[in-house]
This record gives structure tokens, sequence and C-alpha cells, in this order.
């Protein structure tokens, strides 16, 4: 079992900005297709147990949408 993982915590809060995809080292964040009550693409994680907990996806969103537990 992966020690760390990344959660999309607050979905609602989310711009689809990319800004976590771009920096993510192990490009494991992209922007999905499914779209919050704002209107915005919503960013998904597609392989959470290659995630190393670094918590560059955390500290890059500037609206907190990323849990690193
Ligand atoms: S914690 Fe690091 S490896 Fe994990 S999703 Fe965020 S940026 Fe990627
Ligand atoms: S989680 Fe944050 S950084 Fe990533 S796309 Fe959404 S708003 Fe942008």
């Amino acid at each position: 079992m992966a020690r760390f993982r990344v959660r999309v915590s607050f979905p609602e809060r989310c711009k689809g900005c990319g800004l976590c995809v771009h920096f993510c080292p192990r490009k494991i964040l992209s922007v999905g297709v499914r779209r919050n009550r704002q209107g915005y693409r919503v960013v998904e994680v597609t392989e959470s147990e290659k995630c190393t907990g670094c918590g560059v996806c955390y500290l890059m969103c500037p609206d907190v949408v990323l849990e690193v537990v």
C-alpha cells in the first residue's frame, strides 16, 4: 500500500488552472472532464499510488483544493 496519497478534497474550489498538473514531478494529476458547480473542469488523480507525498501540488494550488495524506 502506498505511503502517501493525494486527495481532491475540495473539488468545488478547483478552477482547472492546471498548475498542480504542471508541477507534479510524478505526472499523476490531470484536468478531468467533470465540472464543478462553478463550471470549471476539476483536477483528477490518475495514479494515486505513485504519489511521493512531496506536497508540490498542495503548495502550488492557489485554491487549496488538494490534500496529501
Ligand atoms: S504530493 Fe507530489 S507526487 Fe503527490 S500528487 Fe502532489 S505533486 Fe504529485
Ligand atoms: S487543484 Fe488547484 S492548482 Fe490544480 S487545477 Fe485545481 S485550482 Fe488549479
